[in-house]
């Protein structure tokens, strides 16, 4: 199958003569089989098949090979949240003891599982500005660096990535580069075309795109070289006990491997599985992941000039926007358009962003993102609202910032509502 949108619908499920058109939900934690025998080979990884739904289903493997065909990977696992696809993407290469290179500009919830969680088990993080040159980039890598983390566009900085870059640097002290790609989505970015090795997701936002399921996902190009250095990743390159002494990369070649380990491992011993339902309504969402994420782009670049051209706003940040700090990097990551994700503030500061939310009538006030419903969050009466202004300009959040996520109603309607809610300001 050629073009993405072809992939959106088609791609993952194809039904033999008699069986459902739909992608059936295989809603079973367990499969049967005839002899004890058939089923032992499963558990020694030497024959493929379905046993316990915590390592693989059915449903969620044809969503995972969607996924893995859009972002044009050799394989990918579902999970039960960004969260975990975050946490095993990097565990699947660190252990205590090692040490991983990490955008500062990352989701607060990465930040913290990096900075704090994944600390407390022994793997230290270096954060570099994803605007730092390659001579400050370099001087983060130390010998037991595992890997590079970062995001094509950042949640809610919207740095965007200098991808081909930090690639090239990860690569030249021999370690992978891995993207969370949940903001443009494959449609608007396709990380591995630039280098990038591994890509994450937090499919709870446009990939499901109607807020009804958190999920999370990985996905591997299958081009990183794991025994070009050998040495540093062990656990791909050599005998792994836990499962009969089988050489991940030597048996399941360098497209299977990563993934592969990352299932019979990580997933086995931690077990974050989405359900088999909710990868049902995942394929849903991806079924119009091209028709949706064009009006997702085109509805926030006319809010982003609305706003900015209006004489009651501060200031707006979308990388659309010529002028802003990231339109080059836009223009050639992201060619048709970011995401629906904008940010701004309005004069009147932190008291003028309370009054403008609370009149409007159609963006509501939640704390999430990339909906097909227009939303807002302001974090510093909200998700940060125990700190001073002091402190949040400190931490790179304006007391007055607002994050606008435009959904895909009709845009007469989404600036109508900006505009009189501006009004009362
Ligand atoms: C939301 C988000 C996450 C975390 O995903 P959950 O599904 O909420 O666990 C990770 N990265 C980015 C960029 C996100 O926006």
């Amino acid at each position: 199958m050629s073009g993405i949108g072809t992939k959106c619908v088609q791609e993952g499920y194809t039904p033999r003569s008699g069986e459902p058109r739909v992608l059936p939900i295989v809603q079973s934690t367990t499969f049967k089989y005839d002899t004890g025998e058939a089923m032992g080979k499963l558990f020694d990884l030497e024959a493929e098949g379905y046993f316990y739904t915590r390592l693989q289903n059915p449903t969620n493997d044809s969503v995972a090979r969607k996924l893995a065909a859009l972002e044009g990977g050799s394989a990918a696992i579902l999970l039960s949240s960004g969260q975990a696809a975050s946490f095993y993407s990097v565990f699947n290469l660190a252990s205590a003891g090692d040490h991983v290179v990490s955008s500062a500009a990352v989701y607060g919830g990465t930040y913290n599982l990096f900075a704090v969680t994944m600390k407390r088990m022994g793997i230290d993080f270096t954060f570099v500005s994803p605007d730092a040159t390659d001579e400050e980039l370099s001087a983060a890598f130390r010998p037991n660096t595992k890997a590079v983390f970062g995001e094509t566009i950042a949640n809610p900085a919207l740095a965007v990535l200098d991808i081909e870059r930090f690639a090239r640097v990860a690569h030249a002290h021999g370690v992978p580069l891995i993207v969370d790609n949940t903001f443009p989505t494959p449609i608007n970015c396709r990380p591995f075309e630039w280098g990038a090795d591994i890509v994450t997701h937090s499919t709870t936002k446009y990939l499901d795109g109607h807020a009804t399921s958190v999920g999370g996902a990985i996905v591997d190009s299958g081009k990183f070289d794991w025994f070009r250095y050998a040495d540093k990743f062990p656990g791909l390159t050599t005998p792994d006990e836990s499962y009969h002494g089988i050489v991940y990369a030597e048996k399941f070649g360098l497209g299977g491997a990563y993934v592969t380990k990352c299932t019979a491992q990580l997933m086995r011993d931690f077990g974050s599985i989405p359900s088999p339902f909710n990868c049902f309504l995942l394929n849903l969402g991806m079924e119009t992941l091209h028709l949706r994420m064009p009006r997702h782009v085109a509805n926030a670049q006319a809010a982003a000039e609305f706003l900015s051209a209006h004489p009651k706003v501060a200031w707006v940040q979308y990388c659309g926007l010529p002028g802003d700090k990231y339109y080059e990097l836009g223009k050639k990551y992201l060619p048709n358009g970011s995401s629906g994700v904008l940010s701004f503030g309005v004069k009147g500061g932190r008291a003028g962003a309370e009054t403008f939310m609370k009149n409007l009538k159609l963006a509501a006030i939640v704390t999430h993102v990339a909906d097909a419903r227009t939303c807002i969050l302001h974090p510093a009466s909200t998700t940060h609202r125990q700190m001073s202004d002091e402190e949040l300009i400190a931490g790179g959040v304006a007391p007055d910032m607002m994050r606008l996520s435009v959904g895909i109603e009709d845009p007469e309607d989404i600036l109508a509502d900006l505009a009189q809610a501006l009004e009362k300001v």
